[in-house]
């Protein structure tokens, strides 16, 4: 799926590893975290303490990750990554905790899905710096406490309804990030393609952002595919016909929906009739996991007034019949 918000591969990884932003002052958007952050950084900065744990949250692609390294390079330390579903064992994260230097960062992807045991152990390392291990086993067990440096965890979830309440509580800061506006997008787009050479104008570039799911990885691939258009169908620069064709050609439509949420909604009109209709029945009828669709499909279509949320299950509203071609139900004709 060309649109989906999580990483496709490692060579778009590296891809993103240079299109990232290093600094908070190259960080377009979010404007309210990026100043939250910039105080607080300083203030630690300024005490000589590490900064205090952060959790960021939001939907993939919207710069957890790049906002994790930054705060890295802002303190002036290192940064350590790893994710949930990495850490299996106690051991894994005991490891990581006890290799850190005073200060570092320790980034957490997907924190939402440490397991238990993982998530016992981190809970006195967040709050006194310190962790209980066990060394031997059987009756010669016992526990030891060891000291650990003061560090900074960067945690990073796609849901915060979804961590329990004891980790939640061990943030001093969080933080939820917001999808990006056109505007800031394009001045992304703008800002990759420099990076990328490529020739875009500002039409162009605009074109592309409004069609990005408000979504800055999303914005970045789909400027890498409308650029490989401008190259074989154009004379290589991407105004907004360019933009517009090519576009079109990979079936992003002016909403910026792409196949996946044109799937999506239209079940939602023809086989349920616009809703209410549970998110399971929803992921049968379209073969995605409800995962799938309650992090990366819908909280754009909901921010965009295209889905509602309501006790009952999710609704198409009336802008989506329209975009449809469809009359909604009860509607005058
Ligand atoms: P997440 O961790 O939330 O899934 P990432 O931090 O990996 O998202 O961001 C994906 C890509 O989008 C990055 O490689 C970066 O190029 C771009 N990006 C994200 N946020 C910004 C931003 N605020 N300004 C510029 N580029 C951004």
């Amino acid at each position: 799926r060309l649109i989906t918000a999580q990483r496709a591969s490692n060579q778009e990884e590296a891809l993103e590893r240079a299109l990232r932003p290093k600094r908070l002052a190259d960080y377009v958007g979010q404007q309210k975290i990026r100043e939250q952050l910039e105080i607080f950084i300083e203030a630690a900065r300024k005490r000589g303490e590490a900064l205090d744990h952060v959790l960021l949250f939001g939907p993939p692609g919207l710069g957890k990750t790049t906002l994790a390294h930054i705060v890295a390079a802002e303190m002036g330390v290192n940064l350590r990554q790893t994710s949930g579903p990495v850490l299996e064992r106690a051991g894994d994260l005991a490891a990581l905790l006890t290799n850190l230097e005073p200060h570092d960062v320790l980034f957490i992807d997907e924190i939402h899905r440490l397991s238990p045991v993982v998530e016992e152990i981190l809970y006195p390392a967040l709050e006194d710096f310190q962790i209980d291990i066990m060394i031997g086993e059987g009756p010669a067990a016992r526990s030891v406490k060891l000291d650990l440096p003061p560090f900074t965890l960067v945690g990073a979830t796609t849901r915060a309804g979804m961590l329990t309440n004891p980790l939640r509580d061990r943030f001093g800061i969080v933080s939820r990030l917001e999808f990006y506006t056109s505007d800031e997008l394009a001045y992304i787009v703008g800002r990759s393609s420099r990076l990328l050479n490529v020739e875009i104008d500002d039409t162009g570039a605009f074109e592309i952002a409004r069609r990005a799911r408000g979504t800055p990885r999303i914005a970045n691939r789909l400027l890498r595919r409308v650029r490989d258009y401008a190259e074989v169908r154009a004379d290589g620069r991407i105004s907004s016909a360019v933009a517009d064709a090519a576009l079109t050609m990979l079936d992003v439509d002016h909403l910026g929906l792409d196949l996946m949420d044109r799937k999506l909604l239209g079940a939602m009109l023809e086989k349920f009739g616009g809703g209410p209709v549970g998110l399971d029945n929803l992921a049968a009828a379209i073969g995605e996991s409800s995962d799938t669709i309650e992090d990366v499909l819908e909280p754009y279509l909901i921010q965009q007034g295209y889905l509602q949320r309501t006790p009952r299950g999710r609704m198409a509203t009336a802008s989506i019949w329209h975009h449809f071609g469809l009359v909604p139900p009860g509607t005058e004709l």
